[in-house]
């Protein structure tokens, strides 16, 4: 790092703890970023910054949004009374590309891991109960199939069970640690299909 300049080094050492880039793909994008205009490097630095202000938790389901509430909590055409619990915006995503979930999603933005000293109450699982107050007849917990998120998926059957309220989980067709992301649209509507009741 030493034969660059204080800037440049400076640039490198900040995109290296981009999760992904490594010290050579720093200095790849480093370089990139000093060929490129500077109205295009001042509209991506723009972005990250408004990004950063801008987005904030839904107050209902805790995906990430620009306003208040999320459009999927505000629709009148959603049945709120299924709710899908996705360990993160990204999952919420993925299940909303299938379009044929019609309920509403509750993201937890992270799950249930001993290991690295996540505990119940570092994800958004308070809001979650705060919500089977109101008039919820289904809840489908459809974490990943890794081990924090089936550790998360029993936390929140104990909890919610006792409501009475049918708490369902998605089928086993998603492989163990797959990423909801990256699961295609059929294995997904099959895993959603074929949830059973915990
Ligand atoms: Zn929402």
């Amino acid at each position: 790092m030493d034969y660059f300049s204080d800037t440049m080094s400076k640039l490198i050492a900040e995109l290296s703890k981009l999760p992904g880039i490594g010290p050579k793909s720093a200095g790849r994008l480093a370089f990139h970023i000093l060929d490129m205009p500077a109205e295009e490097v001042e509209s991506l630095a723009n972005a990250l910054t408004a990004a950063k202000k801008n987005i904030r938790y839904c107050k209902t389901c805790c995906t990430i949004t620009d306003e208040e509430e999320c459009p999927i909590c505000r629709s009148s055409k959603r049945d709120h009374s299924v709710i899908m619990v996705v360990e993160n915006a990204r999952d919420l995503a993925a299940y909303e590309k299938t379009g044929k979930f019609n309920g509403v999603y509750h993201v937890l933005q992270g799950a249930i891991s001993p290991m690295l000293g996540i505990g119940p109450s570092d994800i958004k699982l308070k809001e979650l109960v705060e919500r089977l107050r109101g008039d919820v007849k289904e809840v489908i917990i459809a974490t990943n199939s890794s081990l924090e998120g089936e550790t998360t998926a029993m936390y929140i059957s104990k909890l919610i069970k006792p409501a009475g309220i049918k708490v369902s989980r998605i089928a086993s067709g998603v492989p163990v640690g797959g990423d909801l992301e990256c699961i295609d649209e059929v294995t997904l509507l099959r895993a959603l299909e074929g949830r059973v009741e915990i």
